[in-house]
This record gives structure tokens, sequence and C-alpha cells, in this order.
């Protein structure tokens, strides 16, 4: 039977009532990430997003590496990106350290040009702030801000984009990437990101399925950026990739778990948070989840881990 998946709120609230030490900072982006939730929910409905056809899966191209996005040039799509700016720009607002310097932003966002966007995708995809360096310096604007909210307005559309065209959102479901396991790398196949959380899905006994080791559920990498999910071996690293890792530790913390967990890598240090489903009844909006793993990611940090993924909660230190 299917299960269906908690909203952002409802993982938030349950991790909140299990470690209220987390509640101030959730609950300060709770409403951020709720209405980015709802805008791809919206956008799904956007004749713009409907009209954009994303590469069809080609096996050849995938087993080689190859992900969709690496080939593609985004057509414009100013308009949908002014939406999602007006429509996350309360939530933006209220947030104490942003409050005050997001004014220039605004107008700037309302109308970007092709080729902005196309800088602006770049910089989000390899998640670089830097590359903005230039382009945020002609418009005075601070580069590392503007990475932030290009991210925020990309990852509502891309997920929508991504869903569209390649579908579905239904964690037992196997999107194309998955069958006869093609995809083998470690970033994602659809947008090149470094994944944000490592699922485990409640156990499904399948003999034929080499990713099933020990009896466990299978792993499989989600990306924060555009939302897609893909299976990958339980105990490669997704920087050292498959053949050179086989070094993954496993930090918990000594507390109910409640499933989660950080995977790290012994060889290049980066940690993954990671959640076991087979431990959770219900299954919890994933990119919450990653956000709400921030008492393993301090003790990672201590022990001089880096986070696989910069994410807005663990790249200021
Ligand atoms: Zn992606
Ligand atoms: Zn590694």
């Amino acid at each position: 039977m299917e299960q269906s998946c908690q909203t952002t709120a409802e993982t938030l609230n349950d991790i909140i009532a299990w470690r209220p030490a987390l509640a101030s900072l959730l609950t300060a982006f709770s409403p951020l990430l709720t209405q980015a939730e709802t805008l791809t929910a919206e956008l799904l409905e956007d004749p713009l997003v409907a009209a954009i056809n994303l590469p069809q899966c080609e096996p050849s191209r995938l087993q080689l590496g190859a992900s969709l996005l690496s080939h593609y040039t985004m057509p414009d799509v100013s308009g949908a990106l002014a939406y999602a700016r007006t429509k996350l720009w309360p939530q933006l607002q209220a947030i104490p350290a942003l409050t005050d310097s997001l004014e220039p932003y605004y107008s700037y966002l309302g109308q970007v040009t092709l080729e902005d966007q196309h800088k602006l995708l770049d910089a989000v995809l390899l998640n670089d702030g830097t590359l903005l360096s230039d382009l945020a310096t002609s418009k005075n604007l601070d580069a590392g801000i503007l990475h932030f909210l290009a991210t925020f307005l990309y990852s509502s559309l891309l997920k929508a984009v991504v869903l569209k065209n390649y579908g579905p959102a239904n964690l037992e479901k196997e999107w194309p990437w998955e069958t006869n396991n093609i995809w083998q790398q470690g970033y994602c196949p659809v947008c090149g990101s470094l994944p944000t959380i490592a699922w485990l899905d409640k156990a499904v006994i399948d003999e034929r399925n080499t990713y099933l080791l020990g009896g466990g559920g299978r792993k499989h990498l989600h990306c924060g950026l555009c939302g897609a999910n893909w299976r990958f071996l339980r105990l490669a690293c997704p920087v050292c990739g498959i053949a050179e890792s086989k070094q993954i530790e496993i930090l918990t913390c000594d507390e109910d778990s409640h499933g989660e967990s950080l995977h790290w890598c012994a060889k290049c240090n980066s940690y993954l948070p990671t959640v076991d489903l087979r431990e959770r009844i219900a299954i919890p909006n994933l990119d919450a989840q990653a956000f709400g793993m921030l008492h393993l990611e301090l003790i990672a940090k201590e022990k001089q881990l880096k986070p696989l993924h910069l994410s807005f909660w663990n790249s200021f230190s």
C-alpha cells in the first residue's frame, strides 16, 4: 500500500517534539520552507512549467554519468522566477539576518535577463556563490545573498519541472533512471548536485537486487535542489565513488535516534544526513528532515567532518 509523505510542517513538528533544543531555529525557517513547498505545488499547474521539456532519459548517456541537465539549456523562466520571488518574499523578509538587506534584490529578481538566468542557474547547480561575484558587483548586490535567494527560487521551480517531466513524487515508485540501476553516480541524475540526505527504504525483499545488503533497506540519495531520488550502494561514498570507498562510518546520538544518523566517509571526511525509514511510521518530507538533523551536524563539525552538500543551515560558521 502506498504511504503518503508528511508535509514540511508535519516533519518539523515531529522533530521539534523529539528535540526541543532545535525548536527556535526550525521554527524560524519553517514558514519559508512551507511556502516553498506550496510554491512548487502551484508551479506544477503553471503552463510555463508544463511547456518546459527536459531531456528524455537515454540509458547510454546516463550509464556514462551524464546528468540530464548537463547538456540542456534552460529556456527563459523570468516569469516563474518573478512569481516565485513574490510568493516567498514575506517569509524571506521575516528572517532577521535578511530583513534589512533584501530590498535591492526584489527588483533585480523580478526581471532577470536570460543571460543572467544562466549565470544564476550555473551557480545554483554548482552550489558556488563565488561564481556570482562579478554579476553581483555589477548590480551592487552581495554574491552570497544572491546565491541564497537564487537557490530558493530555482529549487522551487526545478522541483516542479522535474516532477512534471519525470515524476512520480512517491518514494515507493521508481524514477526512470532507477530502471535496471542505470544511474550509478553519487551526484543527482537530473541536475548534477550532490545529495542533501540519504534514506533507507522500508525493507523490500528482492533477491535479484544487488543493492539490498544484509536484509536491510536499500539506500537512496535525495537531491534537495531538484527533488530527484536515486538508488546508491550502501557502503559507498557519493564523492569518492563506489570502487574506491568502503569506509562509511555511522554517527548517531545516544538517545532515541528516530532512524537519524550521519554517514561519513573515512577517506574524504564528508558526511551525509541519513534517515532509516524502517524506524519511522510516517515518511518525512526529506528536505525538512535534512534540515532537522542539525544536532548531528554539530557533532560532525566537532569531529572536523564536512557536509557533502552545503545548505543554508550548515554553510555559515
Ligand atoms: Zn537534482
Ligand atoms: Zn568519500
